[in-house]
Order: structure tokens, then sequence, then C-alpha cells
């Protein structure tokens, strides 16, 4: 089968988890804070503070804004599920504003009939690696007191308004998970301009000490760390950061790859009628961390026949971006029609894209569509010439 993703890992991934093993420190030290320094640098952000996740990094975004019980929480309901989980996590309502079909992203025009005298904060999601409007959306929330929270799972190295996605946030969070593009197994970054909220960010992350167990274990005198809040595990590892460093220095690599190998699919794929594929915004670059094609109306075969058709010729593909407000755990929670959700969840679908994707393996993706896209009569003609010839 061909995967959908596949991370672009080897033997110098492997060399410096050993390494850190080796050295005997294996839990948040050293390697985290030289892998933050790294990722701040290489993404133009003033703090960085790794996490566990991204899931908890939004988790403790909400918490480090003030966002708890009674407030509500506006975010897409086209995202994976984290992103609304973080509102709840943080005792608040998460309330679904439906999203751009261009972009798969929420707007101005589509949060603010979601804004009631309770939003607190909005959850901007980079969907696929396509950056957010993040300055439109400032305009709208800045003046009303509301937190913008950068959801920037997929987006690291996409670049918006000319620089990276992420550096002109007060908030952004990043995921290092395997299906990203730059992966540590499981991780996740907070990025901030604000550097209190870093060192608040630093502190809900490790239970709320004052101290660092890397300060303590520095210390030469006898130290007594204080819990000043109710805070988290939410620690990442110096295994995790070792590899994590190692995978920076190849982001710029990774990111060229995926974007020839797109233009490759949008190149092919025009000539399939109907079909329109993800694409750069008119304000900056995606990562292409997924690669999205959506469906026309009146396409002769369903978007889950297509994903049948794709797995009995060896390619695994999957649906598009979810939409939470469809599952169990959200039933009744949605209080406005999301039209462009349930019409974009249930139409598109993610083709394979990573790094060592050959050609002939795109070709064979294609092909599938190709056929697909023909109305059934003119299939059932073509294989007849080609039977009779
Ligand atoms: C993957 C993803 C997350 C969760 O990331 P984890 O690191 O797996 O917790 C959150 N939001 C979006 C938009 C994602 O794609």
């Amino acid at each position: 089968m061909i995967p959908v993703m596949r991370p672009w890992l080897g033997a110098d991934e492997a060399a410096a988890a050993a390494e850190a093993v080796s050295s005997g420190w294996v839990a948040q030290g050293p390697r985290v804070a030289e892998f933050e320094e790294a990722f701040a640098s290489a993404t133009g952000a003033a703090h960085a503070v790794a996490v566990s996740s991204c899931t908890a990094a939004l988790h403790l975004a909400l918490v480090a804004a003030g966002i708890g019980p009674g407030d509500e929480v506006v975010v897409p309901s086209l995202s994976f599920i984290a992103t609304a989980n973080a509102a709840r996590y943080a005792g608040a309502a998460p309330v679904f504003a439906d999203v751009d079909e261009t972009t798969q992203n929420l707007t101005p025009a589509t949060v603010e009939p979601c804004l009631t005298r309770w939003t607190r904060a909005v959850i901007l999601v980079d969907q696929a690696g396509v950056p957010a409007d993040l300055d439109a959306l400032r305009a709208l929330c800045g003046h009303r007191g509301i937190t913008v929270v950068e959801d920037a799972a997929c987006a690291v190295g996409s670049v918006y308004r000319g620089r990276p996605a992420g550096a002109g946030a007060g908030l952004a969070a990043f995921s290092f998970h395997p299906r990203k593009l730059l992966t540590t197994g499981e991780g996740g970054m907070l990025v901030t301009s604000d550097e209190s909220v870093a060192a608040r960010l630093r502190r809900l992350r490790e239970h709320g000490m004052d101290l660092s167990a890397a300060a303590r274990h520095a210390s030469r005198q006898p130290v007594t760390e204080h819990y000043l809040e109710l805070g988290f595990n939410f620690r990442m590892t110096d295994i995790q950061a070792a590899i994590g460093l190692v995978q920076l220095r190849k982001l710029g690599a990774l990111i060229a790859r995926r974007r020839a190998l797109a233009q490759r699919y949008q190149r092919l794929l025009a000539r399939v009628p109907g079909i329109r594929t993800i694409t750069d915004p008119a304000y900056g670059t995606t990562n292409y961390q997924s690669f999205w094609v959506l469906l026309p109306d009146g396409f002769p075969v369903s978007r889950d026949e297509l994903l049948r058709r794709l797995a009995e010729a060896g390619v695994s593909a999957r649906r598009g971006i979810m939409a939470a407000h469809l599952e169990p755990a959200y039933a009744g929670l949605a209080h406005r029609p999301l039209p462009v959700t349930e019409l974009l969840t249930s139409r598109t679908l993610i083709l394979p894209l990573f790094h060592d994707l050959t050609e002939a393996e795109q070709e064979l993706v294609v092909s599938v569509l190709r056929a697909a896209a023909q109305h059934p009569a003119a299939r059932d003609e073509a294989r007849a010439a080609a039977g009779s010839s």
C-alpha cells in the first residue's frame, strides 16, 4: 500500500535519540532547551515552549489566556477534534463557526456571527497547512478583548504575509505527531511574542513549579521548589527534542520536496474535470501538510466509493478534514448551520504526500481519480473500445 504519510526519519535521528539515552538525561533538559531555541529561530518566534503534544499546547494556551468555565471559545468544526477538545479541557464551551470554501479556514465573516458577550477566545486553525488570515481575525477580535490562538499544528514552515506561520501570533501551537511534516514521535510547541506569557507556559507545563527540574539539578545548594498554581505534566522528553533538532535541520528540504510533489499533483489533476485542490492562499504559502482534493457536484463516484477504489489500487487515501459537530462527542453542540463545513467534510479526500513519494506512485493515484471522473457510459465505451482493439 502507498501510505497517506510516511515520516522522513533516518540514521541521524536514530543516532541523536541514542545519544540522549546514553547521556543519562532523558526527561526535559538541555536538549529541550536547545530545541526550543532552534525552533524559535527557525520560525521567527520570540519564545518557544516545548510540550508533550499540540493538544496539550492548545489546552495550555487557553489556560494562560485565562479562559475557563462560563467562557465561549469560537473554533472551526472542520478541524481535528483536538481543536474543539481544548476549549472543553479549559472548562469553556466551544462554539462552532463555518469556514471559507477555498482555504478551509475561519474568516471574519464566518466568526462574527458566533461572537457573544461570553466569547473570550477564537482558535484559528491553519488547516492542512494553509495559513489562516490572522491579521483579519485580529482586526475583528482585538478591540473586543478576544484572544486569538493560532492552531498551527499543520503549518510548520508555511508562510503568512512574508513570515513563517505562527511568528506573528500572540500564541501559536504546533504539532510534531508523525502525521505532521516534522516529527518527534509525539510532541508540540507553543510560540509567543510575550516573555511573561512564555514564563507562565513553562511553569504550567511543569506542575506550576517555580523552578524547573533542570534548574534544581544544576544547583549546588539544596533548593526547595514551590507550586504557584495548578499546573500540568505536559513536558517533552530530551529524547524527543534530540530527534526534533535533527528534523528541524531538514525542514527546508522537506518543504521544498513537498511543494514540488504538490505542484506535480496539481498539474496532473488539472486534466480531471471539476476537481479542485488545496492551493496557496493570496497572502502566503502552504507547506502542503495534507493534499486535499474536492470532488465537484455531480462527480460520477461518491467520495467514499473513490476511497474504496483507491484502496483496491493499493493507495491509502483518507477522507478530508473531519467535522467535530458530526461526531458523537459533540452531538447537539452545533448551534448554527455549517453548510461549507458539511460540504468539505463529505466531498474532500486527502491523497498520499510524503518526502519519498515517487512520481510513479503519484501517477497511479491520479489514474484512479481520472478513471472515476469519466462518466460511467464514457468509461464503458472506453473499455469496450480497448477490448475490441
Ligand atoms: C494534529 C492536530 C492537532 C493535534 O496535534 P497532537 O500533537 O497530535 O496533539 C491539533 N489541531 C490540528 C489542526 C491538528 O491537525
